[in-house]
């Protein structure tokens, strides 16, 4: 069984699943107010990673992952520019979605929208009223963090501690009863969205919506809760809050990943950085991000920018390479021994670094044997290379799938029909002119094929 870091306990330990064979996770999705941004492509590769991997294992994944569709800065934006805060949030889930196909990760198996679950999210803030952990202002309700049992697990701090050190920002206002209470929800303002409530007009806190809706779709004690490292306090240390307070099992296990940082160069655009998921999408590779979330440890930080994806795209030139010099080669058993040692790596806290070397070391032997003309013995390996990709969501692409402009298949065509004619000079020709356009040309049996270096 995979074993994972554990934010709550501070330490790897076995994925414990509630149901032999299945397991069940929610990662918090993005509040969509904006483009996706470079820690959202992070987050969602890492778990699009651990889902297909424990997918390949054989397990049977249901993956649940929210859309923040109400939240204040949806209301800012939406304001500021003078339009109904649903075309604001119609329009960030289209980019959200097609920057996710961009970089190759699967939708999940339910994507529950906030604003579909408030009428059980008043229903929760009722039971926590009634229970007496929860008390009314007059700008809304909030929960009494010190009736909450081992508040500050996923901090890893007391919660006085956590008090102290969050310095001025603490100060009790005149209502909240504790500087660590937080709002499960908010009293609207006139001309804000708002849903009816026994406390008034309103919208859920951000920490009530992911407590209901993963407790409402994967059940009590489900398997996992994961999000970026920025998500562990306050956010799931307050959605945990609501279900201890409650009474419920929540989440047995936390996983965290880390932040992703441009720090070696500025963030000027001057110098060709990105800021967005969607401007790295418009200019690179969308499967080179993955490669360089696999090619680093998910605990730890990764540098993005144009340098760091460009040798991530020389990185999966060499796999392209290798899926079009073995495209033809018949389907063999894998070899067994490959396939353990990429196992071992992946059940090893999700160490995607030393997997990769293990499909980057399978790809070379595959490589010599060919070169000796031995095809018998790179079958077996052959089929650990393709099946370990498939773990990891790295498709190898052909050239065929490469977006090869007309005018330059036209120049391929008029090739091929130059060599059936056997006019071998307009063919030389031809094919320097593809050449000069920066296009490698490649004989195959359907003809011409060119691609890119
Ligand atoms: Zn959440």
């Amino acid at each position: 069984m995979i074993r994972l870091h554990d934010t709550a306990r501070n330490e790897v330990r076995p994925l414990e699943l509630r149901t032999d064979g299945a397991v069940t996770m929610y990662v918090c999705g993005p509040t969509v107010y904006g483009p996706p941004h470079l820690g959202h492509g992070r987050f969602s590769l890492v778990f699009d990673v651990l889902r297909r991997y424990l997918a390949w294992s054989g397990l049977d994944v249901t993956y649940v992952s929210n859309i923040t569709d109400i939240d204040d800065k949806i209301i800012h934006r939406a304001n500021a520019e003078s339009r109904p805060w649903q075309d604001v949030t119609a329009e960030c889930e289209d980019l959200w979605w097609d920057a996710m196909a961009g970089i190759g990760v699967l939708r999940p198996d339910q994507t529950p929208h906030a604003t579909e679950f408030v009428d059980r999210m008043v229903e929760m803030v009722g039971e926590l009223v009634d229970r007496g952990h929860a008390y009314t202002t007059s700008d809304g309700v909030y929960l009494s963090v010190e009736a909450v049992e081992g508040y500050g697990l996923l901090a890893h701090q007391s919660l006085d501690d956590l008090v102290a050190g969050a310095g001025d920002r603490a100060v009790v206002g005149e209502e909240k009863r504790h500087p660590g209470d937080f709002a499960l929800w908010k009293l609207s303002k006139p001309g804000e969205p708002s849903w009816p409530s026994p406390w008034g007009d309103g919208r859920p806190g951000w920490h009530t919506e992911c407590v209901v809706m993963s407790l409402d779709l994967l059940g009590d004690g489900f398997d996992l809760h994961g999000g970026g490292l920025d998500l562990a306090f306050p956010h799931h240390e307050n959605e945990r809050a609501q279900a201890v307070a409650l009474g419920r099992d929540f989440a047995h296990h936390w996983m965290h990943n880390g932040f992703v940082e441009v720090a070696g160069e500025k963030m000027a655009k001057s110098v060709g950085n990105f800021t967005t998921l969607t401007q790295l999408l418009e200019s690179h590779d969308g499967r080179a991000y993955r490669v360089l979330v696999l090619q680093a440890h998910y605990r730890s930080p990764v540098e993005v920018t144009p340098a760091t994806i460009g040798r991530a795209e020389a990185t999966l030139q060499t796999i392209d390479a290798l899926a079009r010099r073995t495209e033809a080669l018949p389907d063999a058993p894998p070899d067994g021994s490959v396939l353990d040692a990429f196992r071992d790596h992946m059940d090893d806290d999700l160490n995607t670094p030393r997997a990769m070397a293990v499909v980057f070391e399978t790809g070379t032997r595959i490589n010599t044997l060919l070169d000796a003309g031995d095809t018998g013995a790179a079958g077996p390996l052959l089929a650990s290379w393709r099946s370990m990709l498939s773990a990891v969501g790295l498709d190898p692409r052909d050239s065929s799938a490469e977006l090869v402009p007309d005018d330059v298949l036209a120049l391929a065509r008029a090739r091929d029909e130059a060599r059936a004619a056997k006019d071998y000079g307009l063919s030389d020709q031809l094919r320097d002119e593809l050449v000069s356009l920066g296009w490698v040309v490649e004989d195959t049996p359907d003809g011409t094929r060119v691609r890119r270096t």
